[in-house]
């Protein structure tokens, strides 16, 4: 991002300095490159100087000195997440996307994130067009969440992102909050605290990797106003498509964690 006239939403435009620009080479391996007139992109194939990117169009192949070649694009949010600098191991696109839905995010929305980590959920949330309240209680963590939203979300998008360093199980100061996205080793002890904090109809959904954690907070929600409780997965497969040979990929990610939903019922 250089200026205010010109967003990653307007693919028309020509790379210029400053932004962040996708390299793929032939083998489809990504490098996120942000772009200045005085740098070069180094790899194992060769290099790239970014002024031989600067002033192109998205989907222009690219040859290093070395003879290899790559295409020039804009990262999708999928990419930026994968390829971000990370404290916090990140959630991963197939599960932020599904969050998108069933915590029903949508513009406008007033949404709690708690722990923020390295702001992959944030930017997830945030390109929904919500206002985001992220607790993260390390410092380091929020500090690294809020430089990739800056350095990634056009400046409209980063605006709505709000952050305190502070541990959630101590309770939420916000009230008539929308929803609440937890990603945390315990989500059950932020039960109470979101209670309080969520209007009536609100929704809390929480990642957790592992099924011991959910059944832990499945057991908390039950006993609370809590209601519509539901757990999944979400499983991907892709596909080998190539002549005559149509078949699943060998190889799959076969797990990374479960989301847990619930809303806030009005109690009798
Ligand atoms: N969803 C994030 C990753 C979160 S990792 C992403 O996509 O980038 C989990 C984070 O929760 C860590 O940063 C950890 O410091 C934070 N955390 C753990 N317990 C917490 C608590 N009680 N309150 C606030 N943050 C907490």
């Amino acid at each position: 991002m250089t200026d205010d006239t010109h967003t990653p939403f307007e693919p028309h435009i020509p790379f210029e300095q400053g932004e962040t620009a996708l390299l793929v080479d032939r083998k489809k391996r990504r490098y996120l490159v942000q772009l200045a007139t005085d740098k070069d992109f180094h790899c194992h194939a060769g290099v790239i100087p970014h002024s031989e990117i600067i002033g192109k169009s998205e989907g222009t192949e690219l040859r290093t000195n070395k003879g290899s070649y790559f295409t020039a694009l804009r990262p999708t949010l999928s990419e930026i997440v994968l390829k971000m600098p990370r404290g916090a191991q990140v959630i991963y696109p197939k599960d932020l996307g599904t969050i998108l839905m069933t915590a029903d995010i949508l513009p406008g929305a007033r949404v709690l994130e708690a722990g923020v980590g390295s702001g992959a959920l944030s930017m997830t949330l945030l390109r929904a067009g919500a206002t985001v309240i992220g607790y993260e209680k390390r410092e380091d963590f929020q500090e690294r969440a809020v430089s990739n939203v800056n350095k990634y979300c056009d400046p409209e998008t980063a605006a709505r992102f709000h952050t305190e360093v502070r541990d959630v199980y101590n309770g939420i100061d916000e009230i008539g909050i929308d929803r609440i996205v937890l990603d945390l080793p315990e989500p059950w002890n932020a039960v109470g605290p979101a209670c309080e904090a969520l209007r009536p109809g609100g929704i809390l959904c929480a990642y957790t990797p592992s099924i011991v954690q959910a059944t832990q907070l499945r057991e908390r929600l039950e006993d609370s106003p809590f209601g519509m409780c539901d757990t999944i997965e979400v499983l991907h497969r892709g596909w080998y498509i190539e002549g005559a040979a149509v078949r699943p990929n060998h190889r799959m990610v076969a797990h990374t964690g479960f989301l847990t939903s619930a809303r806030l019922l009005t109690p009798t």
